[in-house]
């Protein structure tokens, strides 16, 4: 029987199936409200509903969207949910999934021009225009990776050639280094650090710098370690900034870093994984005045650019210290097409998705007006629930609001003092019900010992009214 020997003999079950799958992701969006944000189930319950052993014959499409439905859509935490409100949103939207689908048809390999001309001049081409749009220089050179982790491990592996060390060459080990640091601030994300210890510099060679009232790197602390370290004869190698810090958006000073960076004669780069897509919006580029200084910045279109994970961008503007780092070309992948970028070259990765596929989709469907009013929106939203919360007396701030974060805890008060305890108790039994409520999920934080509710708007179907149940979750109680 032929059609036992190819696995799809033909396209009507797929079209059929398709139409049918487009359809339920529209009501799903359609009817988004009606679905919890958070999955509520207990750890083990899905694994439990599911076969125990693959399928031998196969099972039809129809079939296996019963089985998502009834047992594993609700195990799903809902990303996609106007009121996800927790860790920094993952913000996909309609023109982002069918940028998704068409990658996956096209189920190209983009690791060489000749692999696939359109992957490599589409993400050379989208990412100049984002470049523009966030006014970054358009003479850098960007890459989309997976994740701003991996970003930034890239950029501290170029950071560390670029010390002029030969650990390429000569490797780490079995030869006399000095000891290796790289700077950030105690509010960087840990994929700093985590990039570093894969990177070999130890996590003694990561220096964590205190933070001023502000949130934001110290600079005259980082002057003195970046000097201390070298009396003492280290070799100091990357200063990373943070613009949009994950516990509350705050934002190193970029120009400070990069006159000690230049200084010094490391590298800079720059972490704006959740605040750097809002750059589209010129009003806030005062917020990383100095970028164009910097040697490398990653921000991810997958956080706040209405594209679906995974999509983060790593712009260098000394791509040739990336390649030297990681460039090798055995001769099944030579070609002699003229090409001039091979992304290969610039990562770990040989294989690479066809992610530019659904940014295009994303920045020319909406363009960026519609991007930079949603945007905008956020951070209006984010600022009203602020002045909200601010004005009721058994809440408080633990830190401005920056960009679409908030973080607040509820107070409990004894007289004239606030009764820690209980505060921290009332904090988490709030956040509870807000989240089992099921119309918004918050995520918490700690602050110089407080604990919070933090709050990151982020997604492009929210509405004021989704972000105002947080408000109405406290009134509940007066
Ligand atoms: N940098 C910052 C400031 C973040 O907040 C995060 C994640 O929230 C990351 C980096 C890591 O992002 P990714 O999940 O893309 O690795």
């Amino acid at each position: 029987m032929p059609e036992r020997r190819v696995l799809d003999p033909g396209v009507d079950e797929f079209r059929e199936a398709g139409h049918r799958l487009i359809d339920w992701i529209a009501d799903h969006f359609e009817n988004i409200d009606r679905v919890p944000v958070m999955a509520r189930i207990e750890p083990g319950e899905i694994s439990a509903a599911l076969r125990r052993e693959p399928s031998e014959e196969g099972r039809p499409y129809a079939e296996l969207m019963r089985e998502f439905e009834g047992t594993i859509l609700p195990g799903v935490t809902q990303w996609n949910h106007p009121g996800f409100f927790a860790w920094f949103a993952v913000t996909g939207s309609q023109a982002g999934i069918l940028g998704e689908l068409l990658s996956a048809a096209m189920n190209v390999n983009g690791m060489l021009w000749k692999s696939c001309p359109a992957a490599t001049e589409l993400e050379a081409t989208v990412l100049d225009w984002l470049a523009q749009a966030l006014g970054l220089p358009t003479e850098w050179f960007g890459i989309i990776n997976d994740t701003a982790s991996i970003n930034t491990f890239l950029a501290l592996a170029a950071a560390r050639e670029a010390a002029g060390l030969d650990v390429r060459g000569s490797g780490m080990t079995g030869r006399d280094l000095p000891p290796l640091r790289i700077y950030c601030s105690e509010q960087a994300h840990s994929s700093v650090e985590k990039g570093a210890l894969a990177l070999g510099f130890g996590a003694e060679g990561v220096v964590k710098i205190g933070t001023d009232d502000a949130d934001a790197i110290r600079i005259d602390e980082l002057e003195r370690a970046v000097s201390r370290d070298r009396e003492r004869g280290a070799r100091p190698c990357a200063i990373v900034a943070t613009v949009g810090t994950t516990a509350t958006a705050a934002v190193d000073s970029v120009r400070a870093a990069a006159a000690i960076a230049r200084r010094e004669r490391v590298w800079l780069h720059v972490d704006a994984a959740y605040a750097g897509t809002a750059m589209i919006c010129p009003e806030l580029r005062p917020l990383w005045d100095g970028i164009e200084a910097a040697d490398s910045v990653v921000v991810n279109p997958h956080k706040w650019l209405f594209t679906p994970i995974d999509c983060s961008v790593l712009y260098t503007a000394r791509p040739d210290v990336l390649k030297e780092t990681f460039s090798l070309v055995p001769e099944y992948l030579r070609t002699s097409d003229g090409a001039t970028v091979n992304y290969m070259d610039y990562g770990l990765q040989l294989g690479r998705r066809f992610r530019s596929l659904k940014l295009w989709m994303v920045m020319e469907h909406y363009g960026l007006e519609r991007m930079r009013a949603v945007i905008r929106s956020h951070i209006e939203w984010g600022g009203r629930l602020a002045s909200l919360l601010s004005a009721r007396d058994d809440v408080e701030l633990l830190a401005p609001q920056r960009f679409s974060v908030v973080v607040f805890r509820r107070v409990v008060r004894r007289g004239d003092s606030i009764d820690e305890e209980a505060s921290e108790r009332a904090t988490a039994g709030l956040v509870e019900r807000i989240n089992a409520s099921g119309g918004a999920f918050l995520a918490t934080t700690r602050l110089r010992g407080r604990f919070g509710i933090r709050v990151a708007i982020g997604n492009g179907m929210t509405e004021w009214r989704h972000v105002e149940r947080i408000v109405l979750a406290l009134e509940e109680d007066d």
